[in-house]
C-alpha cells in the first residue's frame, strides 16, 4: 500500500475505507522551559471508494507517550465531518398539531449533541424534550414532574413508564443541578426509551385504529 494511502472513517461510506492523503500540513512545537513537545497535523483525505473529501486533525503530545521508543506514536484524531453515530428522522410527528417544531427541533439538536460526544447537553436536552412532549400531549404545563404525571393521569403512559420517565428526567436534573457527567451509553438509552414512548403515545392509538379497520369481522 502506498505511503499516502491509509484507512480512515469515511463520513459518506460510514465505515473505515482506504483513503488518499491529498495534502497535509504538520506543525511541530517544543516548550522552551520544560522537556515536552508535540505536533499537530492537518490533512485533507479522499475516500478511494466514494471519492468524498474530508478533514483530519491529528495531534501528538510527548506526555501521552510511554517511554519505550519502539512504541508507535500515541495520537488523538479528530475528523470533520465525522461519521454520525445516530441519525434523527426515524420518528413520525405527523399527528402533532401544536408544538411540532418545538419537539422536533429539540429532538434534532439532541442527535447533534450525541454525535459530537456531548452527553451533558444531550441529557439536558432530553429532560426538556420529555417536558415539551408531555405538554404538547396533555396541554397542561406546571413543572417537569407534574407534566409527566399528567401523561399518566390521562392514561397515555403506565405507572411503570412514569417511573422510567422520572429516572430519565433525573439524569437531566443531575446534569443541570449536580454537575453530573452521565455516560454516553446511558444518555443514548434514555433517548431510545423516550423515543419509543413518544411513538407509542403519539402514533399508537391512530396506528391501532388503522390496523383494526383492516381486520375482517368475525362470521358466526
Ligand atoms: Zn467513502
Amino acid at each position: 500500500m502506498s505511503s499516502n494511502i491509509s484507512k480512515h472513517p469515511c463520513p459518506r461510506c460510514c465505515k473505515l475505507t482506504n483513503c488518499v492523503t491529498i495534502r497535509s500540513h504538520k506543525i511541530h512545537w517544543d516548550d522552551e522551559d520544560a522537556p515536552i513537545s508535540g505536533w499537530d497535523e492537518y490533512s485533507i483525505l479522499q475516500c478511494m471508494g466514494c471519492e468524498t473529501n474530508f478533514f483530519l486533525h491529528e495531534e501528538w503530545f510527548s506526555e501521552w507517550q510511554d517511554s519505550d521508543p519502539d512504541d508507535p506514536p500515541v495520537t488523538t484524531k479528530i475528523y470533520f465531518p465525522k461519521i454520525e453515530k445516530k441519525k434523527a428522522g426515524s420518528l413520525s410527528f405527523d399527528i402533532f398539531v401544536t408544538d411540532e417544531y418545538a419537539v422536533k427541533s429539540l429532538h434534532d439538536e439532541i442527535y447533534k449533541a450525541i454525535n459530537n460526544d456531548m452527553p451533558q447537553l444531550a441529557a439536558a436536552g432530553i429532560r426538556t424534550l420529555i417536558d415539551r412532549f408531555a405538554v404538547s400531549i396533555t396541554g397542561k404545563n406546571q413543572n417537569f414532574e407534574k407534566n409527566i404525571g399528567y401523561l399518566c393521569d390521562k392514561g397515555h403512559i403506565s405507572i411503570d413508564q412514569l417511573g422510567m420517565l422520572t429516572t430519565i428526567l433525573d439524569v437531566g436534573h443531575s446534569v443541570v443541578h449536580r454537575s453530573n457527567v452521565p455516560r454516553m451509553e446511558d444518555v443514548e438509552t434514555c433517548l431510545r426509551i423516550i423515543e419509543l414512548l413518544m411513538v407509542l403515545v403519539n402514533d399508537g392509538p391512530e396506528v391501532a385504529a388503522r390496523i383494526k379497520s383492516r381486520i375482517p369481522e368475525r362470521t358466526k
